[in-house]
């Protein structure tokens, strides 16, 4: 079991958990309220940001030549963090052993927690922990800081890993559509992500997706960013993973293991554009379910589309800030592309 404590007094802060990949949504803002999301991870579970974050910030103009990179960027941002990597993100179910401090606690939140500074101490010392985050239109974590916090005991959690067949059995994914009929706020940020890595696999240039599934969900934005593939289109995206043949195309559509963080193998030349699992097993299995008493078989055509009506829109910030943490975007059309969005990266895709 992993169990994460105080680093000062080695008070216990968690139950025992197990490790997941950091979810691309992890710290997506969506919409306005009324209040939080449910949490980021499922209960008995932690996930590790590799990359620097909280205080201290830099700005962009302020770095030197080099040092942007180093801390994981390749493209503007309004701050870069220098703060320590590894934190840990966790659902605050999990937690114990720590506190919220009223006197932590900053006014920049709006009817919640909205991060920034550690908020929450450790009961047995004092020491501040962890940052509480339940504000409106975010998700509910809470993040261990490194600095201050340490695994008291390591080893496999609750959670059993699980190889790509099994979680074709065992995690089917989430629909794309909620009950309200508004597009899940994870498919928001999975094909966000997965459009800037589409981006930097293809240089910028069109790209081809037979699939009609996966083609409702990136066309109309790839269509925006950079116009319709034509017949000569060099690049063909198909998806590709456990269950699937190879790839046909040059571009594979590939899941990322919701556990290890991996990615399903393609082989050179195939160039993989990685998709959250939970989206990915949904487009390459989801069927729709035949009517029990129904006897005559459906032809396809004739199925009613399981795809969301509202226009769906990727998550604008969740897209920059991927595309601004790949060293293509270096390349001049994708350069252009991200400062189309700048400053008023929310809202990238609504104009
Ligand atoms: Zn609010
Ligand atoms: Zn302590």
């Amino acid at each position: 079991m992993t169990v994460f404590g105080c680093r000062n007094c080695g008070t216990s802060l968690t139950v025992s958990v197990s490790r997941v990949a950091l979810p691309v949504h992890a710290d997506q803002k969506y919409g306005n309220g009324p209040g939080s999301f449910p949490p980021a991870l499922e209960p008995g579970t932690f996930a590790v940001d590799p990359l620097p974050s909280g205080s201290p910030w830099r700005r962009w103009d302020e770095l030197e030549s080099g040092a942007a990179e180093a801390l994981g960027w390749y493209a503007p941002r309004f701050g870069i963090s220098a703060g320590p990597s590894g934190q840990v993100l966790l659902a605050p179910g999990d937690v114990h052993g720590a506190v919220i401090d009223p006197a932590l606690v900053g006014d920049s939140g709006c009817c919640g927690l909205d991060g920034g500074e550690p908020n929450m101490v450790c009961t047995g010392c004092g020491t501040p922990v962890a940052v509480r985050i339940d504000d409106c239109g975010l998700q509910q974590a809470i993040w261990l800081d490194p600095l201050t916090t340490r695994v008291l005991d390591d080893g496999p959690g609750p959670h059993p890993l699980l190889e790509w067949a099994d979680l074709i059995d065992q995690r089917p994914g989430i629909p794309p559509q909620e009950p309200d009929g508004f597009w899940h706020p994870m498919w928001a940020a999975a094909v966000a992500s997965a459009l800037a890595h589409l981006l930097a696999a293809s240089g910028g240039d069109p790209v081809m997706i037979p699939d009609h599934r996966v083609a409702e969900v990136f066309r109309p934005t790839l269509d925006r960013l950079v116009g319709p593939a034509g017949p000569a289109s060099a690049h063909t995206l198909d998806l590709a993973g456990p269950g699937l043949p190879d790839a046909d195309g040059d571009l594979a559509l590939i899941p990322v293991h919701p556990q290890t963080g991996e990615h399903w193998p393609v082989a050179a030349p195939v160039k993989p554009v990685p998709l959250a699992w939970d989206a990915w097993r949904h487009l390459a299995f989801h069927r729709v379910t035949k009517p029990a008493v129904r006897s005559v078989p459906i032809p396809p055509e004739s199925l009613p589309a399981q795809l969301p009506g509202y226009r769906f829109e990727p998550d604008g910030r969740i897209f920059l800030s991927v595309l601004a943490r790949l060293p293509e975007v270096r390349q001049p059309r994708l350069r252009a592309i991200y400062d189309r969005g700048r400053p008023y990266s929310y809202m990238y895709f609504t104009f």
